[in-house]
């Protein structure tokens, strides 16, 4: 009995589902929150590139590490990136360029 209430208390000190799997759980800072003068640009295609994945697809923000409102600026961005014909919208798209 005393052993049992041991383990589950340490199991339960494990916290997230993350470290479950053995993987830490560590909230990454938002790029943008951290350094004020970074801007999110639709027009510097560069900037965009780390959240447009191979499939062309915008990185949820688990990937991109992004808050809320940085993340829903970045999405903005990349479409309007996309209809100037920066970013492309599929990965045939961007065989055929
Ligand atoms: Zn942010």
């Amino acid at each position: 009995m005393e052993k049992r209430k041991f383990k589950k208390t340490t199991r339960s000190s494990f916290g997230d589902k993350g470290e479950d799997r053995g993987l830490p759980m560590r909230k990454k800072a938002c790029r943008f929150c951290v350094d004020k003068e970074l801007r999110i640009d639709y027009k510097d295609a560069k900037a965009l590139k780390p959240y447009v994945s191979d499939g062309e697809k915008i990185a949820p923000s688990r990937i991109s590490g992004l808050c809320a409102f940085h993340q829903r600026r970045l999405t903005e961005a990349v479409k309007r990136a996309r209809i100037l014909g920066i970013v492309s919208f599929s990965p045939l798209q961007k065989a055929i360029h």
